[in-house]
């Protein structure tokens, strides 16, 4: 074997098809019984749900081509509920502007959208690969990425009841990489592929495209340990007994679930090994509920034409795929049911909270994005002593 590839995530498929299409040999192997991972979906009364990702949005546009991905972005990309009146965050620079200037805001919105698109084209030049920090400071573009901080540039330009339209509040004090990250300039949107528009057809996708690449995918099964001997990584110790011989194994489970569990502290730097005992903190991450209703939901007056947009409501980001809505957020169902009318309709809830993504994820502490998105783990590469 080549490559073991713990993991079949988006990250973990992509990963294996490009390796895959290389020439290698490829094993995934993911503890999970879908392809996905957090962007993966099951059925919930007869209908596909997420159980995570629902919008797609910082995938590089190279990388949608070379595999072949479309995605469909609504227009607006957003709507951000405002004291009861709509914002809207439109595909057309020329009209977020606009929006903006009909709102009293002027040169300076204008301004501050051009500034999110400067420091985008920074993180994309640069964050390819996680760049030294020396590189960062060098260029006059993306040091203030992490110089600043989100808080220094939303102040500089917009008043703070828009700032939510950007960045959640808890990212405030954290560098401005992470405005750039949240915000792309070609927005947000639903994966399409075989006649569905949804989060799934991602997953779908990545999976099938993977096993024509040659890559074999093993579902439902863990990986226990990954083999190291003198300093070099030998294979994977899978769930079902066998050790598995591989040239390398490239993990995209969390790392501190990678480190500390599958690699072990006996291989890591203390320093290295303290910081990831600090973030595996208890969960603290997101809700998100999935309801599916009998007929098709219905939104409040003056909402219904935006129920293809991202909803920014004041509990948390909403979205509709007809019949099916799912909120990430506060799991406020009362709240909801002012802006979807017939939630009255439901057949079917779920919620899902931080112990469960934990749990079914090994992704200590619910990150999301499998470490805390702060300061100090923004270019940070633990120190391994297996010469990875
Ligand atoms: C509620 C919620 C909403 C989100 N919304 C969005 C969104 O709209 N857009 C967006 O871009 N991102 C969103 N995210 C974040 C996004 O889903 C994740 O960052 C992304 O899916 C991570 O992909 P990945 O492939 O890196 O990792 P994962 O999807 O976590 O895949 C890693 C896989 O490794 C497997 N694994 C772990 N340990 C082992 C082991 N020992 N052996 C075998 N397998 C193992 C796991 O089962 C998992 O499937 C959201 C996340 C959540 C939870």
């Amino acid at each position: 074997m080549d490559v073991v590839v713990i993991g079949a995530g988006h990250n973990g498929l992509t990963a294996a098809i490009r390796l895959a299409r290389a020439g290698l040999d490829v094993l995934v192997v993911d503890k999970l019984p879908w392809p996905g991972g957090m962007a993966g979906y099951h059925i919930l009364a007869g209908r596909k749900v997420g159980v995570g990702a629902y919008v797609v949005g910082v995938m590089p546009e190279e990388l949608r081509e070379e595999l072949g991905l479309s995605i469909y972005v609504p227009d607006p990309i957003a709507v951000y509920e405002l004291d009861g009146e709509y914002v809207r965050w439109w595909r057309d620079p020329k009209k977020r502007v606009e929006e903006f200037r009909e709102r009293g805001l002027g040169d300076e919105a204008a301004a501050f959208i051009e500034k999110l698109a400067s420091m985008n084209r920074a993180l994309r030049r640069l964050f390819h690969k996680p760049p030294a920090e020396e590189e960062l400071r060098a260029d006059p573009e993306a040091a203030e990425l992490v110089e600043k901080t989100a808080r220094d540039i939303l102040s500089q330009y917009l008043p703070q009841e828009y700032w939510p339209m950007f960045i959640y509040e808890h990212l405030l004090d954290q560098p401005a990489f992470y405005l750039a990250y949240f915000n792309p300039p070609e927005g947000w949107g639903y994966p399409e592929a075989g006649g569905e528009r949804g989060i799934w057809a991602l997953a779908e996708s990545l999976y099938r495209k993977a096993l024509e690449a040659g890559a074999r995918v093993v579902l439902g099964a863990s990986v226990e340990k990954i083999l190291v001997k003198n300093g070099a990584v030998e294979g994977v110790l899978t769930s079902w007994g066998k050790a598995i011989e591989a040239r390398a194994v490239l993990s995209t489970a969390s790392p501190i679930h990678t480190l500390l569990d599958l690699v072990g502290p006996e291989h890591l730097d203390e320093e290295a090994e303290r910081r990831l005992r600090a973030a595996a903190a208890p969960p603290a991450g997101p809700y998100k509920a999935n309801v599916v209703l009998a007929r098709e939901a219905r939104l409040r007056e003056g909402l219904q034409q935006y129920r293809e947009s991202i909803l920014q409501l004041p509990f948390g980001e909403a979205v509709v795929h007809g019949d099916y809505v799912t909120l990430v957020g506060e799991p406020d169902l009362e709240a909801l049911e002012s802006y979807v009318l017939n939630l009255r309709d439901l057949k079917a809830l779920e919620v899902w909270g931080p112990a469960e993504y934990t749990a079914t994820f090994n992704a200590a502490g619910a990150y999301v994005n499998h470490l805390p998105l702060t300061r100090d783990f923004l270019l940070c590469r633990p120190g391994v002593r297996l010469g990875l």
